[in-house]
């Protein structure tokens, strides 16, 4: 027999509170190999002792980590063996702080299924089984460690059953802190239209029933309510609009499964592995032929539709309910009928509605009645949106999880902008972001700003040296950021929002040499106290550099522009000498824009990207008023789409020798009277070549080599990312889009912060 080995392992990642211990008891004990396994701050530490071979063949299996778990490193080091160690242990958590990453919510996992549906599992149809695999954290934790005190399980006591769960290292739900089941944990309830509870044997039941005859029920969730209707019943949906007051915004959808999804939308593989993925996102996928039909009133106009999968046991039941309730799993991969609208409840641009009182407060004459429960959200996080590997909204199943930077530096707190408000707190070499929090415009908001930024300290233990902001001084967020700097003394580093843009790409993709940065996105301040938005950047770091930008068009009316196309549309017949059709186009009211403009009245300019797009909507008369932020954008590239490919104008536009790229005479052959589809698509493929050979010239002037970080909201638009990148690619560019936070105003925080880092204070 060969002579026992001790070898230490240390392991750094996502290995605390994921199951990981109870994994590598169950590899030890299984391979008679002695020792222990702790917690500790830099991860996990494991001894390990017994024959080479079994040590080889444990440290083989180790690299298949339980599904939460990562592993970042792992170092192994030679030990002297003990002389008597009869087993292998949990052992208590040794020194130093519990680095322990709290894991964001995840979709309910196949063994829990399958206890669900099994009418002889003591957790059939149980609303609320999770294990350590799979269930809320982020969601019901209020501050570390992440024990059960410290979360919304707190007021709940383990009966003999699931206590004996949580104690044995070799059951699933081994320290599983939302550990329950029906005798002890949460329970569902059903409340009418003004909160009172409604008696019924059955919750799922009644829900469903109420659901299929047309109500609009606000179901509780992960990270707040919903509100959920009939996505076929075209009256209800329409009912639902009116009472949320959302005119054309979409609605995303659930359905049971991806067999059930083939009759309303198209994808490819990509987009059913997000879908399934424990992270559970909202993708946006193109609708069928037959879905604009038959789902009027979902997403009206668009090319996509936002679809996504059940992740709690609840949206798991209703399924199940619809399906006559069949035992086993089998139903789960059988195409299902029933497809549910669930839109966040956030009323009037509010933050999303997390508490029972709360909910029968701000969803009266919105909601028929109420799902809710009694474990209560602690930290408000909206579903995510995705779409291709892009994110549109990153927030539940992705908070808290880190974003890796290139270095470690000062912890830096950002507070975001003020649009798709987000905010990213820095430890060591990791960028935490928020969940989405939504536009300042409110103070609602800005109140949940507040609480996220606390929160996210909370769970994460981290004092900030530096405070980020955005250039602008009046956003909410940044004065918030101003204040809190100067309470604690600290520096508050104000970062140009363009810049931000492509810091944020710099920081996840570890660009460290300079590079350069088109930033295409709806507005932000400039250095010059301009409008910026349609940016040609040097970035390096901390510093950057404007080389070039779009030719501003004047926005008669200033915000409103941004609102109403149309005005745009006006201004560029107007810089065209075209005034003699503004009448027939625009009516009366395009004589008062035309006063506006040569008078320069309330006129400001700017170099926006997504104000190109609007003009372009409105010459082609595709929309002349957004009812949202981005919808004129949105039709155009939909209509791009329908209408396919279409060859660029080489001469539609002209770089000049400042730097300044004009569209004009793009938008002039749009104006023409070109059909919508076809100057769509033309519109999108000169702007791909123009912004390519924008490129050109910069890296002609600068030097630089051809690499290249495209940020900013228009880069969600699909069409026009990929015939940039194609073309630049093609051409042997090096290529960075934002990939792990959204290229919108969501991503602003992680380069804000990004910047702050590595800024030279003196
Ligand atoms: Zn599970
Ligand atoms: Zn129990």
């Amino acid at each position: 027999m060969t002579a026992p080995q001790r070898r230490a392992i240390q392991i750094s990642g996502q290995v605390q509170g994921v199951g990981f211990r109870p994994f590598v008891y169950r590899l030890a004990v299984a391979r008679r190999l002695s020792g222990f396994v702790r917690n500790d701050g830099a991860g996990v530490t494991i001894e390990i002792q017994g024959a080479p071979a079994a040590l080889d063949d444990f440290l083989h299996a180790l690299r298949q980590p339980p599904p939460l778990a990562r592993i970042d490193a792992l170092g192994i080091s030679e030990l002297t063996p003990h002389q008597l160690e009869p087993a292998f242990v949990i052992a208590a958590s040794g020194a130093g702080a519990v680095s322990a990453d709290i894991t964001p919510d995840t979709a309910v996992c196949d063994d829990c299924l399958a206890e669900l549906f099994d009418p002889g599992d003591r957790r059939y149809r149980y609303p609320f089984v999770n294990c350590t695999n799979c269930g809320p954290r982020y969601t019901i934790t209020a501050a570390l460690p992440y024990d059960r005190p410290n979360t919304s399980m707190a007021g709940f006591v383990l009966c003999r059953v699931c206590a004996r769960e949580y104690h044995d290292p070799s059951d699933r739900r081994f320290h599983a802190q939302p550990n329950a089941c029906p005798v002890c944990g949460p329970r569902l309830s059903l409340r009418d239209a003004t909160g009172v509870p409604v008696d019924v044997d059955d919750v799922i039941a009644a829900a469903l029933e109420r659901l299929l005859a047309g109500e609009i029920l606000a179901i509780k969730g992960l990270g707040g309510f919903h509100l959920v209707c009939d996505a076929q019943n075209a009256a209800t949906v329409a009912r639902l609009r009116q009472r949320k007051q959302r005119d054309a915004k979409p609605f995303a959808v659930m359905a049971a499964n991806l067999a059930s999804l083939a009759r309303w939308v198209e994808g490819d593989e990509t987009d059913w592995r997000r879908l399934t993925s424990p992270q559970r996102p909202i993708v946006l996928l193109r609708q069928g032929p037959d879905s604009d039909r038959s789902l009027p009133g979902i997403a009206p106009g668009l090319a996509h539709l936002g679809v996504m999968l059940p992740y709690t046991p609840l949206h798991y039941l209703l399924f199940h309910q619809a399906a006559g309730r069949s035992a086993g799993t089998a139903w789960l991969t059988q195409p299902q009928p029933l497809l549910l609208v669930m839109t966040s409840a956030n009323p009037g641009g509010e933050p999303l509605v997390i508490d029972d009182d709360e909910a029968t407060r701000r969803l009266q004459g919105i909601a028929d009645g109420f799902v809710t429960h009694n474990r209560a959200i602690l930290a408000r996080c909206e579903d995510s949106v995705v779409t291709g590997h892009i994110f549109i909204r990153r927030a539940r199943g992705h908070t808290p999880q880190a974003i890796r930077l290139p270095r470690a530096g000062p912890s830096t707190l950002a507070l975001g902008g003020y649009l798709k408000n987000t905010l990213c707190l820095t430890r060591d070499d990791r960028a935490y972001l928020s969940p989405h929090i939504g536009s300042l415009d409110n103070a609602a908001t800005c109140r949940a700003l507040e609480e996220a930024m606390a929160h996210l300290q909370d769970i994460l233990r981290i004092a900030p040296e530096r405070v980020a902001r955005d250039l602008h001084p009046d956003f909410p967020s940044s004065r918030l950021a101003a204040a809190y700097a100067a309470e604690r003394n600290l520096p508050c580093i104000a970062v140009q929002h363009h810049h931000a843009h492509i810091a944020a790409i710099a920081a996840e993709h570890g660009l460290r040499e300079p590079v350069l940065g088109l930033a295409l996105d709806g507005v932000g301040l400039g250095t010059d106290g301009g409008i910026w938005g349609g940016e040609l950047l040097w970035v390096d770091g901390a510093h950057f550099e404007r080389l070039g930008h779009l030719r501003p068009l004047p926005l008669p009316g200033g915000d409103r522009a941004a609102r109403e196309p149309w005005r745009l549309a006006v201004a560029v017949l107007h810089l065209l000498g075209r005034n003699a059709e503004l009448d027939r186009r625009f009516g009366a009211r395009a004589m008062v824009i035309q006063h506006m403009l040569e008078r320069r009245i309330n006129t400001p300019e700017t170099s926006s990207a997504g104000r190109l797009f609007d003009a372009a909507a409105a010459l082609l008369g595709v929309r002349e008023t957004n009812d949202h932020e981005g919808q004129a954008a949105m039709e155009l590239e939909a209509l791009a789409h329908r209408h396919g490919l279409e060859r660029p104008l080489a001469e539609g536009f002209v770089l000049h020798d400042d730097g300044v790229l004009d569209p004009l005479p793009l938008l002039a052959t749009l104006a023409e009277g070109m059909e919508p589809g076809q100057g769509a698509a033309c519109f999108h493929a000169t702007l791909a070549l123009a912004l390519s050979e924008w490129l050109r010239w910069a890296r002609d002037r600068t030097g630089l080599q051809q690499e290249v970080a495209l940020g900013g909201g228009c880069f969600l638009n699909r069409l026009l990312s990929t015939q940039l990148q194609t073309r630049l690619e093609t051409a042997g560019w090096r290529v960075s889009t934002a990939r792990q936070a959204p290229p919108n105003d969501g991503g602003l925080s992680l380069g804000q912060a990004w910047v702050a880092m590595l800024a030279k204070l003196g």
